[in-house]
């Protein structure tokens, strides 16, 4: 998971150059459910906007990392545009049993409020959107009121699931890391050790086979770039192609690239424990059937 920077205004603009009446219409409709008290219609219109957000987050699931078809070549089909904080009915998390801590009440009316507001939203695969968020939104505290905005929203919920998109929410790479293929909470303890734990539990992120075999291929491709890249014989035209495949493999636009930033920065500070988890991803590859 990584953050996909961008200030209001500016995703403002992006929605206005891809739909110039939806922000307009999106008004009026908010408009209608906050006078309801609820979200109701038979005909939304977020998907319009949903090409926004797949190349801001560069045809990546929000919350997984993968790489999903690019908006010319189907994958407005492969990507959902997802609603950070439900816009209907809350209900609990059946894996809020795992963990001791609470996690929030249900909410039947959801958060009506937000279901056209650009903040709220994010491009997400069908795994992560449908079996996995569905219309769950854990929090530790109680659950903010009516048409409050989701900045002042995530200040006073202090939410467990990370919004990665825009500057209004933690950076994930404070909330996730990795050790090898696995995710693992960046921070000892705290709130950020308990949004670490129930974000990689909620995603599944490590109990998905497609996104750990993402990620050991990757780390399998990495540890070959780094011996190139640390071996005295190879020439340095072969150094400086290796060098520069492992910067693309850590631009955002990347698929895994919080893995794999994880193992370079492991790497550089223990290149003895980082070889044997890159030899773990190949271990795991092997076992495959
Ligand atoms: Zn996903």
């Amino acid at each position: 998971m990584i953050r996909y920077p961008i200030a209001f205004a500016a995703l403002e603009a992006l929605v206005d150059a891809e739909s110039p009446t939806w922000r307009g219409k999106a008004k009026v409709r908010t408009d209608g459910f906050v006078a309801a008290g609820k979200y109701e219609e038979s005909s939304p219109i977020w998907s319009d906007v949903k090409p926004v957000f797949m190349k801001l987050q560069h045809n990546k699931c929000a919350y997984c990392e993968r790489m999903l078809a690019a908006g010319d070549h189907g994958g407005a089909i492969e990507h959902d545009l997802e609603h950070f904080r439900p816009k209907s009915s809350v209900v609990d998390w059946p894996g809020a049993t795992d963990f001791t801590f609470p996690m929030g009440a249900p909410c039947p009316p959801g958060y009506f409020w937000l279901a056209y507001h650009l903040q709220n939203y994010a491009a997400s695969c069908k795994k992560c959107n449908s079996p996995l968020k569905k219309n769950y939104f854990p929090v530790p505290t109680a659950r903010g009121g009516a048409t409050t905005d989701p900045k002042s929203l995530n200040e006073s919920e202090k939410p467990f699931l990370v919004h990665p998109i825009g500057d209004i929410d933690d950076d994930p790479r404070e909330v996730i890391r990795f050790l090898g293929i696995t995710a693992i909470p960046a921070r000892k303890t705290g709130p950020r050790r308990r949004r670490g734990d129930v974000t990689i539990a909620f995603f599944a992120l490590n109990n998905r086979e497609e996104l750990r075999r993402e990620r050991a291929e990757l780390l399998d491709s990495l540890g070959h770039h780094l011996e190139t890249i640390n071996d005295p014989t190879t020439s340095e035209l072969r150094k400086s192609r290796a060098k520069a495949t492992v910067e693309r493999m850590l631009k955002p636009q990347a698929r895994h690239s919080s893995c794999v930033r994880s193992m370079v920065d492991l790497y550089v500070a223990n290149p003895v424990q980082a070889q044997e988890l890159i030899d773990q991803a190949r271990a795991f590859l092997d076992s495959l059937p």
